[in-house]
């Protein structure tokens, strides 16, 4: 998020009378895991009074490791943060958690409270259909503390910080093999990885993307995913699965070099 033109929106909103509400920020993007500067922004924020959001829904479960914390520098800060352990945390479908700073804006919107939903333990609970829409929810939490329950902590923390190293290490192989590139920093464990060969560019080097990456994907024994940046295809390697080991990953990367050059010369 570039914050020079948001500052300068929010000031011509607020300048004629209308009230900025929201910035959502995101805490890892989608396509490139890339990292809002959360703390700039609840700074931004705070002048007018408005509510922020950080998706952290991907990379969330990085805020359990020490050393990844200056990724998400200011979150505290944040209104509301939601964060979805079904994804790298290895929890199951669905399990999104949503944290509010400040209950009661949820309350005093989302309240509900017939004469039937009365009881006599209001006031002594936490009333969850006061805080979203539908009055029936399912027990997700269960599903959390069951994967807590059966894997621990450490472990857990273990297994993501075996994730970010092999990525790592894939990052390096990456790196430093001749036309392979990078191009997005590495922030966690999403590589995103282009093949270029010589006098390949534009939509003739979208082309041989899409069809190394598909020919990887045919084969089923792994599975990437293309996705744009700045207007071009890219492929996302993304380490994450719990039972992903760096053999995986090394056999990976042979299979996306074999692939991707027989594609290349075989370009008519
Ligand atoms: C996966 C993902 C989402 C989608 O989350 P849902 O809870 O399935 O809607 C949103 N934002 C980011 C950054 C994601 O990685």
């Amino acid at each position: 998020m570039d914050l020079v033109p948001v500052e300068k929106m929010m000031a011509e909103d607020a300048g004629a009378g209308r009230r900025p509400a929201a910035i959502v920020a995101t805490a890892g993007t989608t396509a490139t895991t890339a990292f809002d500067p959360i703390d700039k922004i609840c700074r931004v924020a705070s002048r007018y009074g408005a509510w922020v959001h950080v998706d952290a829904a991907m990379a969330g479960s990085a805020m359990l490791l020490e050393e990844c914390r200056g990724l998400f520098t200011g979150i505290e800060d944040a209104a509301s943060i939601s964060w979805n352990p079904h994804k790298w945390l290895g929890s199951v479908l669905e399990t999104s958690l949503f944290y509010v700073k400040d209950p009661a804006a949820l309350v005093s919107v989302m309240a509900t409270d017939p004469s039937y939903l009365r009881s006599s333990r209001d006031g002594a609970v936490v009333q969850y259909r006061d805080w979203g829409l539908p009055l029936g929810r399912r027990f997700r939490a269960l599903r959390l503390w069951a994967l807590l329950r059966l894997e621990g902590a450490q472990a857990i923390r273990a297994r993501l910080r075996r994730d970010l190293a092999n990525a790592a290490r894939l990052a390096r192989l990456v790196e430093e093999a001749p036309g392979w590139r990078l191009v997005a920093p590495v922030p966690l464990q999403t590589l995103c990885v282009l093949h270029v060969t010589e006098g390949l560019a534009g939509e003739q080097l979208d082309r041989h993307t899409l069809a190394w990456c598909e020919a990887v994907n045919s084969t089923g024994e792994a599975h990437l995913t293309p996705a744009h940046l700045d207007g071009r295809w890219m492929v996302r390697v993304s380490v994450g699965s719990e039972t992903t080991e760096w053999p995986d990953i090394e056999a990976l990367w042979a299979l996306m070099q074999t692939t991707a050059t027989k594609m290349a010369g075989a370009r008519p």
